[in-house]
């Protein structure tokens, strides 16, 4: 049984990078950038105006011209219209490109415009006013985006602005996530009473789909050569292969001595912590990857967030930081075991992150996970634990972000 920092360090130690591959600007969100973006142009690329008004010289508003012949009309994507005269101005529309015989521009709130001329009512007219300069954010070539950032709306906006019709992203993994046991049913059934419907491999299915990961899933029953046939053929298709359930103390608990049978490599099996102790983990000789974690729906989902995602996350050329909250009551573990405490996240009127403690009934109960939203790592060497001490957070929910009551 290894701790918790080894299996972490095993799993990092066997990222992957999965290559690139380029996908249309409207399918890039969310995915992870793999090239730089340059300004094919200055940005603005033009002297833009950006309030509806009057354009003028401003050298002839300086000697006391406060009222301009309207030579003409020029809104948004017109051919700029050039003034010929010092006394003379052109309406002009937000988003405009400005004429170089004009630098300045007064908006309609401070102009009376009556039979053709324009008669400014301010006197504090500024030189260069309600114009965003061509190249002021950025110059034609220089890199307005670097890889590795993940595609957000933002960031489409400006690649768009780039021209950029496609990107290159990361490529994704391939996963199948299999589910095992002889008591599970299909969602769409009514068990038997001594029967459950599969569920954590649709939860695990759900927590790819962020990462814009499409799984395949497979059940298969407790039947050792069926195992085999199934996963044989799968390690060979698959960069990652998610199993549930099968690798405890059980008598129909076939998944370690399968996977031996088919020449994956075990990594290691049983982490010391709660829940999630029968963890195992491997590699295939051909490459694929295998989570097998355990069935509890608590431990498999607990597994996943604070092994996979990480492991993903690193393959992906992420840096995710840590995030800590502050325990927001006194806890007791005296188990050797590291504990994953399930936690709801608030934020505090101060922007402090507190953790109040749901503990459930143990990691079958995963309905309490429905009032949850991290889970709180303790370490190990510690068995109690007090209000107001700090402790990293495994978040599953968006809860710092939308900040639903979900309680
Ligand atoms: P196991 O790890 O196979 O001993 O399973 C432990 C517990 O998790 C058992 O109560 C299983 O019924 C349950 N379990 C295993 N796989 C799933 C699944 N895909 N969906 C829901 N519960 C599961
Ligand atoms: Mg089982």
């Amino acid at each position: 049984m290894i701790l918790v920092e080894e299996a972490e360090k095993i799993i990092l130690s066997e990222s992957q990078d999965y290559g690139i591959e380029e996908v249309l600007l409207e399918k890039a969100m969310g995915r992870i950038l793999a090239e730089d973006i340059n300004a094919d142009r200055d940005l603005p690329p033009y002297d833009r105006v950006t309030m509806d008004g009057i354009a003028l010289n401003y050298d002839a508003y300086k000697r006391g011209v406060r009222t301009y012949n309207v030579i003409g009309v020029q809104a948004a994507g017109d051919f700029p219209i050039e003034i010929k005269n010092p006394n003379e101005c052109i309406e002009i529309m937000t988003g405009a490109a400005l004429p170089s015989s004009v630098d300045t521009v007064v908006r309609y709130e401070d102009v009376i415009i009556e039979n053709g001329t324009a008669k400014i009512i301010i006197d504090n007219v500024r030189i260069g006013q309600s114009i965003h300069l061509q190249g002021v954010d950025k110059k034609q070539q220089d890199v307005i985006v670097t890889a590795d950032k993940l595609v957000d709306p933002v960031l489409i906006s400006v690649a768009a602005s780039a021209g950029k019709s496609k990107l290159f992203v990361k490529k994704l993994p391939t996963v199948l996530i299999v589910s095992t046991g002889n008591e599970l049913v299909n969602v769409d059934v009514i068990p038997n009473p001594y029967e459950i419907r599969r569920s954590n491999d649709f939860m695990l299915n759900a927590a790819l789909k962020p990462f814009h990961i499409d799984a395949d899933m497979l059940h298969i029953g407790d039947d050792t050569e069926l195992i085999k046939d199934s996963l044989k053929m799968s390690l060979d298709k698959y960069d990652v292969i998610i199993l549930n359930g099968g690798i405890s103390m059980g008598k129909f608990d076939h998944i370690p001595e399968v996977l031996a049978e088919l020449s994956v490599q075990m990594l290691f099996h049983k982490v010391k912590q709660r829940p999630g102790k029968p963890f195992w983990f491997g590699k295939h000789t051909r490459g694929a990857k295998v989570f097998a974690f355990p069935g509890n729906p608590v431990s498999a989902f607990m597994c996943f967030n604070r092994y996979f995602i990480p492991w993903l996350n690193s393959s992906l050329g992420i840096n995710d930081s840590p995030i800590n909250a502050i325990l927001n009551e006194d806890i007791g573990f005296d188990a050797p075991l590291q504990y994953f405490l399930q936690v709801k996240v608030k934020m505090s009127n101060i922007g402090e992150l507190i953790a109040i403690p749901i503990e459930g009934n143990g990691s079958g109960d995963f309905s309490n996970l429905l009032l949850c939203d991290a889970f709180m790592e303790l370490p190990m060497e510690r068995n109690n634990f007090i209000k107001g001490e700090v402790y990293r957070i495994w978040p599953f929910t968006q809860c710092f972000l939308n900040n639903i009551n979900n309680s």
